[in-house]
């Protein structure tokens, strides 16, 4: 059987769920001999090599280029999956969206990182404006938000065991079938 090919990326997400992915421990020597990664931090490639067939997204939106990754993900593979709670409902990073009272939030958001926080030493009293920094989102957007997905794989991170049971489905072209018993949200 031709090796199938995953690529993943972390958005705003914690790298949790990459971690978790590697809990499957030694099973890992049979996944590779059936699949291979593209573009991934697990192997630091930074471009897709070539289309893939499955793509794992961990993290939502926070920002431009989380926006803009996300899009390459879903032009560049056939099956693309949130992973995590982060990528399906924008996890602890949404928090920022609900806290936020004011009339303008993502000013309230930057204050408070670079200019109000007790421990910030800013003199110039700037916030970081290069160029080359992505600029914040006005707030944090799940995955489904800004493209369709396939599949959601729950948790926070989910387990090895239950990334391991999707991922041997997907790769044999079947949908990810979920004991009950492996889901969870926490
Ligand atoms: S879902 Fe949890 S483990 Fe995964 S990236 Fe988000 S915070 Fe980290």
């Amino acid at each position: 059987m031709k090796k199938k090919r995953i690529a993943t990326a972390s958005l705003a997400g914690c790298f949790g769920c990459h971690m978790s992915l590697l809990d499957i421990d030694e099973r890992i020597i049979d996944l590779m001999k059936v699949a291979e990664f593209d573009r991934s931090p697990l192997n630091d490639f930074k471009k897709f090599t070539r289309r893939c067939d499955i793509g794992l997204i961990e993290g939502g939106c926070c920002n431009e280029d989380n926006v803009h990754v996300l899009r390459e993900f879903r032009k560049n593979c056939d099956v693309l999956v949130a992973v995590g709670q982060c990528a399906i409902m924008g996890g602890l990073p949404v928090m920022r969206n609900a806290i936020m009272h004011s009339d303008d939030p993502l000013r309230e958001c930057l204050d408070e990182a670079y200019r109000a926080s007790p421990k910030v030493m800013n003199p110039d009293n700037q916030i970081p404006n290069d160029p080359a920094l992505p600029l914040l989102l006005d707030k944090v957007y799940t995955v489904v938000d800004v493209v369709k997905v396939d599949y959601q794989i729950p948790g926070c991170p989910p387990s090895g065991d239950v990334l391991w049971t999707a991922l041997t489905a997907l790769i044999k072209g079947e949908p990810p079938e979920l004991d009950w018993a492996l889901i969870k949200y926490d």
